[in-house]
This record gives structure tokens, C-alpha cells and sequence, in this order.
């Protein structure tokens, strides 16, 4: 019986922009992601008998068939008219519900570690475009890096890489439903909007002061409008000296970039005593293996 282990990456958003709602109820987005060290452990095993099984230590998330990774398993087994068996355990490091494509990672590893596991011989383009069927966050989660994604969030185009960044990231201790927040978008709602090619033009000239300073997410002012919890934790985390704080994706999960490991270390005991959320240090990512 063959096992594979896999190292399933969060994403944070470095801008997100609402561009319009579509006839067909998704929206359209323009955004720039980049894959984060934070990472799930997942373990692929065969067994004897037939059918996926799920297990996860964590318990908010679903061990029955609304799992993304029995999903993406189910996905390619019935693609490739495979039926075996596997089991998937997952250990979560990534908060739940916490804007950080928790779920997505975990079904984009399954669709590239059961393509390893049984030599399917799928591209990574033809596993992204599996993924795109799972959710708008599984394509990227399988190409990883900084990338620039458009549509409804499945059109990908990857950009030069981020320098290495430290990041403190900070899940205040509620959970936001993406759902929930698209249904809210309302253009008036909006403060500021990001500034797509100045933020391309600082991370294409590895600008860290350029990349801070363009960091915009127009879901922030809808979270914090039906969370004013997000709004309390981003406050606290300016008051402690870090410049600027972005919410990433739909929340509540916020993060600064900063200078270095000590610094890093120096803030997360900081923001630990103040107890206002789980404290994760982590950097960013610049390319995506298995
Ligand atoms: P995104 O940033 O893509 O919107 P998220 O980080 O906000 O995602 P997830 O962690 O993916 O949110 O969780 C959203 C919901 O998905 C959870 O409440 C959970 O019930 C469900 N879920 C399904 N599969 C998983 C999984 N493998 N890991 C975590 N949550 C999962």
C-alpha cells in the first residue's frame, strides 16, 4: 500500500478588487495572491477497501463528503474512472473559515498528490482547470508563487516573485463565510480601492516600502462593517506599531509585513499578551513543490 505526505500552503491577498457582479451571481475579481509558508500536513495512504475516507484533527472541519479534499479525490477518481481506496488524513495548522484558502489548499494538494500517488499524468494546467470545478481558490493553490488572478478568481497569470517577507498574521476568534461577505458587496460600502499597476510595479521592482504602501482589500470595510470585532483586532495591532494591517480575502484574518525574524518574534509575544486572536508567524513563498 502506497502513502504520499504533502505540504498543503495557505495564501494571503496583497490587494482584492471587487470589479462587478456577473448575471450569473459570481463576481468578478482582480487580485494579487501569494502563497504563505503555513502550511497543512496531509497524508494520502491506499487501502483495502473502496471509497475516500477523511480525517482531520480539527474540529470545525467536515470529515463527510462536503470536505474539499474528498471532493477533489472524488473529482479525479470519476475523471480518470479509477475506484479505489484512500484515505486522507489532514493535520490543520491553517485557521478555519479564516480567509486563508484553508479548504482550497487541502483540495489542490489531493488533486496533485493522487496525480503523483497513481503516475495519472496530469499537467499542473489540467489539474487547475479540475480545480476551478472545486472552488475560485483551488487553481492558485495548485500554481502557488504571486500571481495575478481575474474572472471570478480561476484566471491565473504568475508574476515575479515577492522577496522574502516575514508576515505576522492574526485570526481574530470568529469565523467570516466568504459566502456571506460577496452577498454583502455593495460598492458603496467601498473606501479605497487598490492600485493594480503601482502595486505590479513594486513587487516587479522588489519595492518592500512600495508593496506595503499599496496593500488595499476592498472586503475589508464589508467585514469590519458586519464584524466590528476585525476592526477592534487591526486597531490593536496599529497600536502596537505595525504599518500597514490588511485583512486577507473575505477575514477575518489580518496580517503586516515586517522587517525581519527578531522583529517578527518581538511582535508576536506582543500581540500574545493582548489576546485578541491565535498569533502566527510565518513568510511568504515564492515557489510551490509537493
Ligand atoms: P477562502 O479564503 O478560500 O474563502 P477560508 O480560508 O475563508 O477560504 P476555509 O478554511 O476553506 O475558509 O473554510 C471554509 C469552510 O469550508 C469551513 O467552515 C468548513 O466547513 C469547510 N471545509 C471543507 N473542507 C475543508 C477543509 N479541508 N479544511 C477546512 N475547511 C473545510
Amino acid at each position: 500500500m502506497k502513502e504520499l505526505m504533502i505540504s498543503a500552503y495557505a495564501k494571503i491577498n496583497l490587494t482584492l478588487d471587487v470589479l462587478r457582479k456577473r448575471p450569473d451571481g459570481y463576481h468578478d475579481v482582480e487580485m494579487i495572491m501569494q502563497e504563505i509558508d503555513l502550511h497543512d500536513q496531509m497524508i494520502l495512504r491506499e487501502k483495502d477497501d473502496k471509497g475516500i475516507e477523511i480525517r482531520c484533527d480539527h474540529p470545525l472541519v467536515p470529515e463527510d463528503e462536503s470536505n474539499l479534499a474528498y471532493r477533489a479525490a472524488a473529482l479525479l477518481m470519476e475523471e480518470v474512472g479509477i475506484d479505489r481506496g484512500i484515505q486522507i488524513e489532514i493535520i490543520k495548522n491553517i485557521p478555519v473559515a479564516a480567509g486563508l484558502a484553508g479548504g482550497s489548499t487541502n483540495g489542490a494538494a489531493v488533486l496533485m498528490g493522487l496525480n503523483k500517488l497513481w503516475q495519472l499524468g496530469f499537467s499542473k494546467e489540467e489539474l487547475m482547470n479540475f480545480g476551478a470545478r472545486l472552488g475560485a481558490d483551488v487553481p492558485f493553490c495548485i500554481l502557488g508563487g504571486t500571481a495575478l488572478a481575474s474572472g471570478i478568481g480561476t484566471d491565473l497569470k504568475s508574476i515575479s516573485p515577492l522577496p522574502e517577507m516575514e508576515l505576522i498574521l492574526v485570526k481574530p476568534e470568529i469565523s467570516v463565510s466568504t459566502k456571506e461577505i460577496y452577498s454583502n458587496y455593495s460598492p458603496e460600502l467601498i473606501n479605497k480601492r487598490p492600485d493594480l499597476n503601482r502595486m505590479l510595479n513594486a513587487i516587479d521592482s522588489r519595492d518592500c516600502q512600495g508593496i506595503k504602501k499599496n496593500l488595499v482589500n476592498v472586503f475589508e470595510d464589508i467585514t469590519m462593517h458586519h464584524y466590528p470585532k476585525v476592526a477592534e483586532v487591526k486597531k490593536v495591532m496599529e497600536d502596537v506599531g505595525l504599518h500597514p494591517v490588511l485583512m486577507s480575502g473575505s477575514g477575518p484574518t489580518l496580517f503586516a509585513i515586517v522587517d525581519d525574524e527578531d522583529t517578527a518574534s518581538r511582535y508576536a509575544e506582543i500581540l500574545n499578551k493582548k489576546k485578541i486572536g491565535e498569533v502566527i508567524r510565518t513568510r511568504t513563498r515564492s515557489d510551490s513543490s509537493l
